[in-house]
């Protein structure tokens, strides 16, 4: 089964695991060691004795020996002793050495309820005699000490365990608290609008943690904002046609009415929905490019002659309304790109610019290098953009102008759509102007 813990008691838990695990490993490293001294000391020569039980009987002597003889041992004994307990031992006794083997080891318990280990030994010099050599060692003494150093250790790992996590609990508290705190605040963001922010107290990661959200909430609350102020322009821009439409249709139904009349309500209205078109084209492209549906077909592209077999078009446009048009190119400049989408993208601009310049204007186009990249300039003499609004312009429905209408009046995407080919393209585009002076597009295009 699955707990569904909370990151406190989480934490706790671990803690207290750790410390216990820490406790018991640093408990039996400590035991071991205290053990081994303890032994150590126990083993001394100065505390062992050596007593002979001389003609003791092997069946009945061993349940009670008596001290008979004490000897000292040396040095040597002992480390034979401890460095070979299982083999045969000498034992240096006033007779002379003796050689204990395995078999004869014996543990038996003496009168004082010491535990001491009997060597049972017979005499070289007397093999018919046996004797019980017994070592005297304060073995009990020594577990008795262990045992009781076991017992503080069952009680004092875990009330050390628990006295460490009590801190630690609370530790732990104070250093979550600032987590509630950004939660229910980004809570009450979430409720009340995307006005506010988490206060951000400390540079810690806890802090970079509030200034991440408050980063989100920034770019959520600038999404939000956008997508209003998008759909209150689709809606302006569509119900503007259609009230028009409307008008116009009432007006031309509201009494009986000559050829001409009707011809120009239909001519206002094939106006109206042409705009219409335009911007729901415009949207649909735009909409396309936002999801990643619109894909670029990528072919060499040589810029100078798709501008110079765009210029008769262009001409075109410029004579309706005697504009002097120029083109400045250079040759062999190859990019990668979407013809049909470069070409879009080019006439948007010299549209806007024939749109805003006056007659008797100039436009000029030229294509140079810049770098790695391909420069396309368009400027025109026209009624250039007030600094206001030129920082506005490639926004969708974007318009400096609001006023006006008809044929004159664009969609307010040409330029949002300029900008997202550029980008298509891994390029971009900018503009500069002076109002009543003129207006100069630059689309800098990566060279293939
Ligand atoms: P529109 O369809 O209104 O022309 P655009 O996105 O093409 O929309 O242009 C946005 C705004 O930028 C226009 O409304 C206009 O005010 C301004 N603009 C664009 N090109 C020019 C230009 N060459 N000269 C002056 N103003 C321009």
């Amino acid at each position: 089964m699955k707990m569904n813990l909370n990151i406190k008691s989480r934490l706790t838990l671990w803690y207290l695991l750790i410390i216990t695990l820490i406790l018991v490993i640093l408990s039996i490293v400590t035991y071991f060691l205290l053990s081994r001294s303890l032994y150590d000391i126990a083993r001394k020569p100065s505390d062992l004795t050596i007593i002979s039980l001389n003609s003791a009987d092997t069946d009945t002597g061993l349940q009670q020996p008596s001290l008979l003889t004490s000897y000292t041992i040396s040095e040597e004994w002992l480390e034979t002793l401890q460095s070979k307990p299982s083999d045969t031992l000498s034992i240096y006794t006033p007779q002379g050495q003796i050689e204990v083997d395995q078999k004869n080891y014996i543990t038996a318990e003496m009168k004082g309820e010491q535990q001491v280990q009997l060597f049972l030994v017979s005499s070289p010099d007397h093999p018919t005699v046996s004797e019980v050599a017994a070592i005297v060692q304060p073995v009990s003494k020594v577990s008795d000490t262990l045992a009781a150093y076991r017992r503080v250790l069952i009680y004092v790992i875990p009330i050390a365990a628990l006295l460490a996590v009590i801190p630690g609990f609370f530790l732990v508290r104070r250093m979550l608290k600032p987590v509630n705190t950004i939660t229910k605040t980004a809570l009450e963001i979430g409720q009340k609008g995307l006005s506010d922010r988490i206060e951000v107290t400390n540079q810690d990661e806890l802090g970079r943690l509030a200034e991440t959200l408050n980063r989100t909430f920034d770019s959520l609350q600038d999404s939000v904002k956008r997508e209003r102020q998008f759909t209150a322009d689709v809606s302006h821009e569509i119900r503007t046609p259609l009230s028009i439409m409307r008008g116009e249709t009432s007006l031309a139904l509201s009494k009986e009415r000559s050829a001409d009349d009707y011809h120009q309500s239909l001519k206002v209205i094939a106006v109206e929905i042409n705009h219409l078109l335009s911007t729901i084209n415009g949207l649909l492209e735009l909409t396309r490019t936002d999801n990643g549906i619109e894909t670029i077909k990528k072919n060499r592209v040589n810029l100078a002659e798709l501008l110079t077999d765009m210029s008769s078009d262009m001409e075109t446009l410029c004579e309706e309304k005697s504009i002097k048009f120029k083109f400045n190119l250079i040759n062999s400049l190859t990019i990668e790109g979407d013809e049909v989408k470069l070409r879009e993208l080019f006439l948007n601009l010299i549209d806007n610019a024939v749109r805003y310049t006056s007659p008797e204007g100039n436009i000029t186009v030229s294509l140079t290098q810049f770098g790695n990249e391909a420069c396309i300039v368009i400027s025109d003499s026209g009624i250039g953009i007030a600094p206001e609004h030129l920082p506005h312009i490639f926004e969708r429905f974007y318009r400096a102008d609001k006023t006006r209408t008809g044929n004159a009046r664009g969609a307010g995407l040409g330029l949002a759509i300029c900008k997202s080919i550029a980008e298509l393209h891994g390029g971009k585009i900018s503009a500069e102007s002076i109002v009543g002076s003129g207006s100069t597009f630059t689309v800098l295009l990566p060279l293939s």
